[in-house]
Order: structure tokens, then C-alpha cells, then sequence
């Protein structure tokens, strides 16, 4: 508007994956402003966050200074968390107080009970700069690589699926390349609130003609756009997804020529997919045969048809065999390697992509070089002028359990360090993930606010929000993306990034990163070195110059590459690999007890574990209050009526809030956004894990619901 401002700066937008870029608008050294830039994920849009959810950032609650957990108060998990009441918990401390006790306690723990002792995690919301560093720190200075982050509970079993199936974890073609798809295939996913820029194209493309294929267990927006909704059971995907592979495969419809010369592995897949006919799998996932034919019939004889999933795909025991089967649906039917087509699994955070890629796993090191790998581990070795440890850490989950191990496991967790991540919110079974947090001998919590995660630390590091920042972040779209300070961190908090640092540089590493913004361009661009194979041509010059730059990107003068796979897949042999896959149910199905499904989720206005945009005024104002979503019919069944509050309990625990009628919602079935921590929908959830990808089952409980 006509907003007189001090300055603008151009950023990108904090939340979604979709990535994308505005500009900050500073007055009197406070954002009082966001407008979309004409980004490349974006051409100017902006949805309600990104526009109205910056406010945060001057938030009363802000951390202002470092604060040191007083002696002989207990880490009560049902503590008041008034943020008001810090004071009866924590005290103020010097930066150098703080750092020397955070730093030394883990050096000590380390010394005592060896590396496994001490685990990391990361954040996808922070850097890749940051992210780097971080997992830098955790393999070169606590010596093991029980690094990790949200990619854990978020797509860690698409991505198991697609290292396997295809090479590379990251999509094959762009959100925007829905425009050249005569049919899409949205499954899991429920873009119109969590990527709400990139469902704008999705409706665009429908518009113009292209047909949208909806497979999820909730009708949610995009079903108004669709040409078929498949609304099946909500953990028979591998029913669904096998029937449509075995009547593209029956019906002669396979692409005979692209499997020959780019798959391996059909015969298995072919047999594997034998006994799942349409009309075998029509009562296990609750969709006619005739639907599904006609949907399979469509997705193979389209021009260009490509896949867009969500957390619906990835977050079940069976996680890692739903996207083994979206590989191989899009392998028989050749729809992968040219325009319109493809997979692309839809990141949540902003930087889940570019922080798994730099190396905050437990697994890989940067560029998902395996650790166990010999040749990765020699090469970082030598990188680092350091000894590594060649045994993959523990993931988000595992490193929980660890934390309660008895303490004759040599591998127990003691000592942790946390960096913008609240798995106090986030974590499956919250009850079980903050006893296991709170019963670490030492704990230190890098944020900007007063955390449910915080609230159990033993030493609180406050740290800058993304407009205090420079730095880059890489969206679902592979675009490597620079964000520019706008504003100082209020106080005495800190960048992230020279808080990295600065505990390096106290458990005994010789690091040295010169430059402005704590060394950011510097740490760029060692981590170019590290992922040189896919962002070579991606120097920090060329990124203050474009802005954004997707990969891979081989050389100064390579324009990036939107669409991979077109001449072969990064795989050993150079094909897609073709894996079958069994039907896996649920791990824990409703009984007399518990007679409902729960399903959690977010919502538009509230981003994860709400930290965030609970503390935006205008986001804070549409959506208050927590909610459970449930059908007119489950809802007069149970007698209750939209405003009531009612109870949801699983075995794990219970909470109270409002109930809303939402009919998209299928029958004995509850939705609950995970945001709000007066009913944390975690408390509920189960956390049994996928082998593959160790990611929890967050789309499936048991769970009861009573008036109160
Ligand atoms: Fe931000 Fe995502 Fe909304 Fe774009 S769509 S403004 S990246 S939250």
C-alpha cells in the first residue's frame, strides 16, 4: 500500500516449502510489512502467512538474553508455561557464562561417556548455512553422527523410497511444471492449506483443462478442482496405489518401451502386483474397481501426468512402501523424465530440502554421501582434517528412547543440543518425548522464544528470527534461495550462525569463518565444496546476483536444471528400481475402547508446533483456539454439536478442545491440527515408526471421543 518505510529488503517467506520470495517492508527498525516479489515459486503471490505472519518477530515473548536454569528446580513437564513465570526457573547469564557452561558440560559428557553420549538436532527452518555447521559440529566436535531433524517425522520415508527407487531424494519436476500435466495425481497431501501458492497453479492448470485426480482419506479444498476424488481408508494406500499398477499392467497400458530400456526389477514389481486387482482391493480401500480402473486408465494414456504428495503418503508404519509404490506407478506408465510429469514430494518447512541436503541426518554426510560408505568417509575425512565416525546416528525418534536407556547402555544419550526444533510439540507420544528431554543430564536450546522444548533446557541461547538473518534456503523446487538481514535481534540475542560457532570454538575446534553476517558467505561456500555435484555452479556471487538458482547446477554458466531424470536416474545401473511392496496395516487400529481414527495435521493459518505463527497477531486472530474436525453424522452419533468441547484420548494420553464439523472428514475419523500446546494433538499420537524411514505414524491412532 502507500505505507511510508524506511528501507525494503528482499527476502523469502519463513514457512512453507513452496519457497516463496518478498520484501520486507522496515520502519523505525520493526517489519511493518510483506509483499511477494516476482519469484520464480511465486510470480508475486503471497498466502495469508506469509503476508500477515511476520509480527512474530517483535513479539513480547522474544528471548533477550541468555538464560542458565536455576539450581534445584526440577524440569516439571506440566510446568505453568506462562512465559510470564520464566524468572521462577531460569536466570539471566552473560554470553560468556552461558557459553562456557554449554559448551563445557558437553565436552565433559563427551569425555566421560564417549561421542554416543551427546546427539543433535537441527532445524529445517533455520539455514543452510546453519544447518551445515550444525551437523559439522555434532560429527567433528561430538565425534558421532546423531545428528538429525524434522525431515524425520515429515518425508524421511519418501525420501528412504526414493534414494532407493530413483537416487535422488529431491523432486523431479518443479510445482509450476503442473502447468504442462494433462493429469495430476495429488495424493496426501492438502496443498490449498499448507502449500497454499503452489495450490494456485495446481487450480490454474485445472482451469485451463488439466485433470486433477484427488486420492486422500479427507475431501479437503482441492476436491472442488478435481475430476475424480478417491477419498480411500486412510491406511490403504499400497491397496490403491498396487491396483492402479496392476490394471495399467493387465490392461496393456504399461509404457513397454520405458521399462525396457529404464527399469529394472518389472518381473518382481509385475508379480508383486498380481493378487491386487482393482476388484480385490475395491473393500480394503474402500474405492469402487470401476474408479480405479478409470483413474489408472487416465494416468497411464495421459500425454504428461505427474504425482504431488504430502505428509499423507509419508507419515504411516508403511510410509517408505506408499512412495515405493508412486515411483513405480510413474515407472510403468513412463510418466517420469520429461515435462508435466514426475514426482515431486511436497517439502513442508522452508529449508527440509536444503537441510537434509546439506547433512543434518544421521545417515548422510553432506549430498547424501552415506557415511558408512567407504569413499564418503575417506573424502570428509580428508575435507575436515578430522576422524569420523563411519556408523550411522540415530534418528529423531531413536535418540528419545536413547535419552531414557538405562544407564549401562553404552549408547545413551546424556547430553543434547537443540537448535530451533520443539520436540516437546512435535514428537509422537509427547509424554514419553519430555520425560526423555527432561531427563538428559545436560541440555542446551538455541530459539528466539520460550519453548515448550526450552522450558526443560539446562541452558536457553537466544538466537536471531529469519528477517535478523542472511542466508540461503533451497524450497521443494530444488531453487537455492538467499534471504537478506532486514532488522537487528532484539536484546542480546544472537545470529544462529555465530552461536554455532561460538560452542565450536569451546569444545576445542579450530574453525575459521571470516566475513560479515558471522562468516555466512565463507561457510557457503565450503559447502559448495561438500555438495560440489549439485550446486557447483551455485557460488554466493551468483546468488546476490539471481537470488535463486535451482540444481543441480554444474558450472557458472549452467542455468540449473527444472526437470531431472530425462536421460537416466542417478541410480548404480542408471534405471528406476522397481520394488513391490505388501499390504502393512495400521500399527495400532481402532477397537471397542478407542472406535476412531485420528489423523493429524496442520492448518492454514497455523504453522507446526505454532511457536511461530501463534504469536502473529493477525494469524493468532483468525484461528485462536485448538479443534478437532469431525463429520455432521460422527458428530451427532457422539452428540455433540459444532462449538462443543469435548475430550479426545488415545492410550498415550487425552486432551480437551472445541469440536468443528467438517465433512470432508470420512466417518469414525478425527482431525486435529498439531499447533496448539494447551491440546497437543502429540500427546495423542503413536509412535511407531516405518523400518525404512523411521518416520512415526502421525496420520493413524486409535482414539476416543466424549462430550464433556
Ligand atoms: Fe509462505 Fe508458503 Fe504461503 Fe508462500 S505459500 S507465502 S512460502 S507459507
Amino acid at each position: 500500500g502507500s505505507q511510508v518505510v524506511d528501507r525494503e529488503v528482499d527476502s523469502v517467506c519463513p514457512f512453507c516449502g513452496v519457497g516463496c520470495l518478498i520484501k520486507y517492508k522496515v520502519r523505525d527498525e520493526k517489519i511493518v510489512g510483506v509483499d511477494g516479489r516476482d519469484g520464480p515459486a511465486n510470480h508475486g503471490r503471497l498466502c495469508v502467512k506469509g503476508r500477515f505472519g511476520f509480527d512474530y518477530a517483535h513479539h513480547p515473548h522474544r528471548l533477550t538474553q541468555p538464560l542458565i536454569r536455576k539450581a534445584g528446580v526440577p524440569k516439571d513437564l506440566d510446568v505453568e508455561r506462562d512465559p510470564a513465570r520464566w524468572r521462577e526457573v531460569f536466570r539471566e547469564a552473560s554470553w560468556d557464562e552461558a557459553l562456557e557452561l554449554a559448551a563445557g558440560k558437553l565436552k565433559s559428557l563427551r569425555d566421560t561417556h564417549g561421542p554416543k553420549s551427546l546427539a543433535g538436532f537441527g532445524s529445517a527452518k533455520g539455514t543452510n548455512e546453519e544447518a551445515y555447521l550444525f551437523q559439522k559440529l555434532v560429527r567433528t566436535g561430538f565425534g558421532s553422527n546423531n545428528v538429525d531433524h524434522c525431515t524425520r517425522l515429515c518425508h524421511a520415508s519418501s525420501v528412504a523410497a526414493l534414494l532407493e527407487g530413483v537416487g535422488s531424494g529431491a523432486v523431479s519436476n518443479q510445482v509450476n511444471d503442473v502447468e504442462h500435466a494433462e493429469l495430476i495425481l495429488v495424493i496426501g497431501s492438502n496443498p490449498t492449506a499448507n502449500h497454499p501458492v503452489a495450490a494456485t497453479w495446481m487450480k490454474n492448470a485445472a482451469k485451463r483443462g488439466t485433470k486433477i485426480v484427488l486420492a486422500d482419506p479427507r475431501v479437503t479444498d482441492i476436491g472442488r478442482h478435481a475430476w475424480r476424488v478417491m477419498q480411500f481408508k486412510a491406511d490403504a494406500d499400497v491397496a490403491l496405489l498396487s491396483a492402479m499398477i496392476h490394471a495399467i499392467i493387465e490392461e496393456g497400458l504399461a509404457d513397454r518401451a520405458f521399462i525396457e530400456q529404464r527399469t529394472s526389477n518389472f518381473e518382481a514389481l509385475r508379480e508383486g502386483v498380481r493378487a491386487f486387482s482393482p476388484e480385490a482391493m475395491e473393500s480394503i480401500c474402500g474405492i469402487p474397481a470401476a474408479t480405479i480402473r478409470e483413474v489408472a486408465r487416465a494416468f497411464a494414456t495421459a500425454k504428461s501426468a505427474m504425482i504431488l504428495w504430502g505428509m499423507g503418503v509419508s507419515q504411516h508404519v508403511h510410509g517408505t512402501d506408499n512412495a515405493r509404490c508412486l515411483i513405480a506407478l510413474c515407472s510403468v506408465a513412463g510418466q517420469i523424465g520429461k515435462p508435466g510429469s514426475g514426482l515431486h514430494p511436497l517439502r513442508g518447512q522452508n529449508n527440509v530440502q536444503g537441510a537434509s541436503d546439506a547433512g543434518l541426518i544421521p545417515m548422510m554426510f553432506p549430498n547424501y554421501q552415506r557415511v558408512d560408505s567407504a569413499g564418503a568417509h575417506q573424502w570428509f575425512e580428508q575435507f575436515w582434517n578430522t576422524k569420523l565416525d563411519d556408523k550411522p546416528g540415530y534418528t529423531v525418534v531413536e535418540i528419545m528412547h536413547k535419552a531414557l536407556a538405562p544407564a549401562s547402555d553404552p549408547h545413551k544419550v546424556r547430553g543434547m543440543y537443540v537448535m530451533g526444533e520443539n520436540p516437546a510439540m512435535s514428537d509422537p507420544d509427547l509424554q514419553h518425548a519430555r520425560e526423555a528431554l527432561a531427563s538428559l543430564e545436560h541440555m542446551v536450546v538455541q530459539d528466539i522464544f520460550l519453548t515448550e522444548t526450552a522450558w526443560l533446557a539446562d541452558v536457553v541461547l537466544p538466537a536471531s528470527a529469519w528477517p535478523e538473518k542472511t542466508g540461503t534456503v533451497t524450497n521443494t523446487d530444488r531453487m537455492v534461495q538467499l534471504g537478506r538481514q532486514a532488522i537487528e535481534p532484539p536484546g542480546d540475542a544472537r545470529p544462529d550462525l555465530w552461536l554455532i560457532q561460538e560452542l565450536a570454538r569451546r569444545m576445542g575446534l579450530a574453525w575459521n569463518y571470516p566475513g560479515e553476517d558471522s562468516g555466512v558467505a565463507a561457510v557457503y561456500e565450503e559447502m559448495r565444496q561438500a555438495m560440489h555435484e549439485s550446486i557447483a555452479g551455485v557460488t554466493w556471487e551468483r546468488l546476490q546476483r539471481e537470488g535463486s538458482v535451482t540444481y543441480p547446477c554444474l558450472s557458472e554458466d549452467d542455468p540449473g536444471q527444472p526437470i531431472v531424470f530425462t536421460e537416466r536416474f542417478p541410480t548404480a545401473d542408471g534405471r528406476v528400481r522397481l520394488v513391490p511392496t505388501e499390504l502393512v496395516p495400521a500399527d495400532e487400529k481402532p477397537d471397542l475402547e478407542y472406535p476412531l481414527v485420528l489423523i493429524t495435521g496442520r492448518q492454514l493459518e497455523h504453522w507446526h508446533t505454532g511457536s511461530m505463527t501463534r504469536r502473529a497477531s493477525v494469524l493468532d486472530a483468525i484461528e485462536p483456539v485448538p479443534t478437532a474436525s469431525l463429520n455432521a453424522r460422527e458428530l451427532q452419533r457422539l452428540g455433540l454439536a459444532p462449538g462443543d468441547i469435548a475430550t479426545i484420548a488415545s492410550r498415550r494420553g487425552a486432551v480437551r478442545c472445541t469440536v468443528r464439523q467438517d465433512d470432508g472428514t470420512p466417518d469414525a475419523t478425527v482431525f486435529m491440527p498439531f499447533a496448539y500446546n494447551e491440546a497437543a494433538a502429540n500427546l495423542l499420537t503413536n509412535p511407531a515408526l516405518d523400518p525404512f524411514g523411521k518416520i512415526p505414524e502421525f496420520k493413524y491412532c486409535a482414539v476416543r471421543v466424549t462430550a464433556d
